[in-house]
């Protein structure tokens, strides 16, 4: 039995606030006004900074403004049908304001 590389915080994909910068592994100084689609599923990072992953990641990643984000983050999960993920943009909402 294993659990793989499933990620400690219980999900695979999640639009959140992009923060300006990702500096080991934290955000610093502050937040844009966009928002970006992080999707381990895809092999991303959401302790890497929009600079550091590949072209293939950050065109998942966007950013995008809101409403775009959450269209984008619906359609991407419909990618991924085994994936434990937020299935609404209520939930998705939840995630961001954590
Ligand atoms: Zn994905």
């Amino acid at each position: 039995m294993t659990t793989g590389d499933l990620p400690s915080h219980g999900w695979t994909v999640v639009l959140r606030r992009q923060p300006v910068r990702m500096v080991e592994g934290q955000p610093e100084g502050g937040y844009t006004d966009l928002f970006e689609i992080i999707c381990c599923d895809c092999g991303d990072d959401p302790d890497l900074d929009y600079h550091d992953v590949s072209p293939e990641l950050q065109r998942i990643r966007g950013p995008y403004p809101i409403a775009a984000g959450v269209a984008a983050y619906k359609k991407h999960v419909t990618q991924h049908p085994q994936t434990t993920h937020a299935t609404s943009a209520e939930t998705a909402t939840e995630v961001i304001a954590r």
